[in-house]
């Protein structure tokens, strides 16, 4: 392992700030960083000399390839390499890449998911670069971040919409500073801190493991004896190999300019967090998808597998990605960090109550940004957010919003009223602010913690969402001030008026109880949509269709071809598992109880031969018991794959998701159950699984 110190390789795979000043000539620098920093048109001759630079820094570290680096919907990251070298008249090659390279690659798409955007016909696509996010190397690789879309000019990946949502609600917090009278900010933007959970097993009991391979999770595995119940894992001591790991895992990422920096164990045994420092939203994501990659990459070489899957073991936790969010300005002002000033507050309460009204108006299209068949395990099952959405303010904010609402005196030490943009905020403790763990969107002082992401998920969707929920508020308010002629009385009205309307959506208490769903959806009419099928057709609902198009996030025609990709990874990923149990189940599971009972059956036999008046009541019991359970198991598995063959009949993506909620869940489910009983009762040298206690106690 490398001895250098951090400081000198941090970034150093990064055509970064840093590099793009020593390298590039003061004009091609000042005007590069006009477009990252503002969005300016990128000139071709300044395009050329940015390919030329970005060439010979990467050949010089030894990079032979280049690609346009994109996310299409598949949720993963997307790369077709070219190499550099061009035929030189001599024979020999040359290392070549112009600025047309750079800026514009037109993969043959037809193999991405575009939920009917693009005829066969049409199969390009274009990626275009977003200088916004540095180029990397990886794997003697220059990767360049790009943006990936059709011939006619449609998103087909999420970067894209991402890009749109950020600049929608740059659009309309600029408007509301303004209203403030604040006319130095030129850009406001979201930053996302995400948390990454993952697992750690050997790769010695993954290879064992078909249902991991295929499917990322287990659909068989009875429960170990010793779980996660002493939570002694929970930030506990970090085994040597998996600190080796992290080691690694580190230096890899910084070496990518990917602020690494807390890392831990997590509740579940072989479970940990790695979170890095936050970073604007466009290059957290980014990052976040380097950042899996690597996690995998560097497991690898450990002997480990990294599982990013949401739900890789039943009966213990599941792995989440904690999205932390806030709005700044290019001043370096959290606008979502309450001030010292009354202006100062009344604006964090004005984007306070965006972010409230935001939230309740679209829980909808939140739920739905985190929704698929993995994440649907975890939520709602008392171990992450449930599926409804609510917020945390903590009790200080919310009682604080409550006076501002009723006109009463704040309980606060002075026993003031709060008038807006007069008075100064009592100062509330911020550690009062965390620790609901139970709340998918809790405020933690400076930023709001969103928690209902998958960990395998991209954090795009949630975050388009999230944008583009609180661009809306913030254009309505707006668009009131604006035409007030009383700045202050109006903007104490409208919060007053947000704090009325959408206080349903704020709740303080424990999110894990039956209590909670019940008074959720009936008494205050909050949604609860358990499942992806459920949720996802909501994207099309035409209050979401109306909002998201007005602001340019997506036209019509993307939001229908997103809908019918997600429900179509959904239904592809579940037809996985049900094939994937199948299969176990019948080359392994039966096969090992059947020489497990015929070696208990041989075993009565020689015992009579002995001693005739031998009871053998153990072994008799076991065999009865595991004949049954086969049989069961068999009548089943027809069952399930009969299910799953009606699957064909369904019209579209809509209704199959939904008959698999219906029809084929509870199968695997039950299924699942049987084989689990049988493995308590088979032994360990006949059944052809690792158990769950071996998987989980893998790494030492
Ligand atoms: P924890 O949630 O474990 O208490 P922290 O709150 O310190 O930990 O940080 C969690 C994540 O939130 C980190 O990735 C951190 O960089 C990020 N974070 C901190 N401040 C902000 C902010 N203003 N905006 C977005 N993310 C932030
Ligand atoms: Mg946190």
């Amino acid at each position: 392992m490398e001895t250098r110190k951090v400081p000198e390789y941090f970034g150093s795979m990064v055509f970064d700030d840093r590099v793009m000043r020593s390298v590039l000539s003061d004009k091609v620098y000042n005007s590069i960083r006009k477009t990252i920093d503002e969005g300016a048109k990128l000139e071709k001759d300044v395009a050329d000399s940015v390919a030329k630079a970005m060439r010979d820094w990467a050949v010089e570290k030894g990079a032979t390839h280049f690609t346009h680096w994109f996310q299409p919907e598949t949720g993963v990251t997307a790369e077709k390499h070219d190499s550099f070298i061009e035929p030189s008249p001599d024979g020999s090659v040359i290392m070549e890449f112009s600025g047309k390279e750079l800026i514009q690659g037109e993969p043959d798409a037809s193999s991405f998911p575009t939920g009917g955007l693009r005829a066969t016909f049409e199969a390009r696509g274009y990626t275009a670069w977003d200088p916004t996010s540095y180029a990397f190397i990886k794997d003697k690789t220059l990767c360049i971040p790009t943006a990936f879309c059709s011939y006619g000019g449609e998103a087909l990946d999420k970067k894209t919409p991402l890009l749109r949502s950020m600049e929608a609600l740059n659009k309309q917090a600029l408007r509301i500073l303004k209203l403030f009278g604040n006319d130095t900010v030129k850009y406001v933007h979201t930053s996302v801190g995400p948390e990454q959970e993952y697992f750690l097993i050997t790769k010695e009991m993954y290879d064992k493991r078909p249902d991991l391979k295929y499917t990322g999770r287990t659909l068989f595995g009875s429960k170990p004896p010793k779980g996660q119940e002493m939570e002694d894992h929970y930030f506990g001591v970090i085994k040597p190999k998996v600190k080796e790991y992290m080691d690694d895992l580190d230096q890899e990422l910084w070496k990518l300019g990917i602020l690494a920096k807390t890392e831990h164990n997590e509740v579940a045994p072989a479970q940990h967090e790695l979170a890095p420092i936050y970073a604007k939203t466009n290059i957290a994501t980014d990052q976040n998808q380097l950042m899996m990659e690597i996690m995998k990459k560097v497991a690898s070489r450990h002997g480990l597998v990294c599982l990013l899957h949401e739900k890789p073991f039943a009966g213990v936790n599941g792995s989440g990605k904690h999205n932390n969010w806030s709005i700044s300005t290019d001043t370096g002002v959290n606008l979502l960090s309450p001030g010292e000033t009354p202006y100062e507050n009344a604006q964090f309460l004005l984007f306070l109550c965006a972010v409230i009204k935001a939230v309740d108006d679209y829980q909808d299209l939140l739920r739905l940004s985190v929704a698929t068949a993995g994440n649907d395990h975890r939520l709602g099952a008392n171990e992450a957010p449930p599926a409804i959405i609510s917020m945390f303010l903590g009790d200080e904010l919310s009682a604080i919003l409550e006076a501002i609402e009723n006109g009463t005196p704040y309980n606060g030490k002075e026993k003031n009223m709060i008038k807006l943009g007069v008075d100064v905020l009592p100062a509330f403790d911020r550690d009062t602010t965390d620790r609901n763990r139970t709340s998918p969107f809790a405020f933690t002082g400076n930023k709001f913690e969103f928690r209902s992401l998958g960990s395998s998920n991209s954090i795009a969707c949630a975050n388009i969402m999230l944008n583009s929920a609180v661009a809306e508020s913030l254009k309505i308010y707006a668009d009131r001030l604006e035409q007030a002629d009383d700045f202050k009385e109006a903007l104490q009205e409208m919060i007053k008026k947000t704090i009325k309307d959408h206080k349903r959506i704020l709740f303080n208490g424990n999110g894990y109880t039956e209590e909670w769903v019940k008074e959720a959806v009936k008494v205050r009419g909050l949604s609860n949509y358990p499942t992806t099928p459920d949720c996802m057709p909501h994207l099309l609902d035409e209050k979401n269709v109306r909002m998201l198009t007005s602001h340019k996030v997506f036209s019509e025609k993307e939001l229908q071809s997103r809908c019918e990709i997600m429900l179509d990874n959904y239904c592809k990923q579940v037809r996985i598992e049900v094939n994937t149990q199948l299969q176990i189940l019948r080359r392994m599971i039966l096969p090992a109880i059947e020489e497990y009972t015929a070696e208990l059956s041989a075993g009565i036999l020689k015992k009579k031969e002995v001693n005739q008046n031998l009871s053998c009541t153990y072994d008799t019991a076991m065999v009865n018991k595991l004949s049954g359970l086969a049989d069961d198991l068999y009548q089943k598995a027809e069952e399930l794959e009969q299910a799953e063959d009606k699957l064909k009949e369904s019209p579209d993506a809509v209704s199959e998701s939904k008959e698999i909620r219906d029809n084929i869940l509870s199968k695997m489910q039950e299924l699942r159950e049987m084989a689990d009983e049988a493995e308590n009762y088979v032994s360990k040298e006949c059944w052809p699984l690792p158990s769950y206690g071996e998987l989980l106690f893998s790494v030492k």
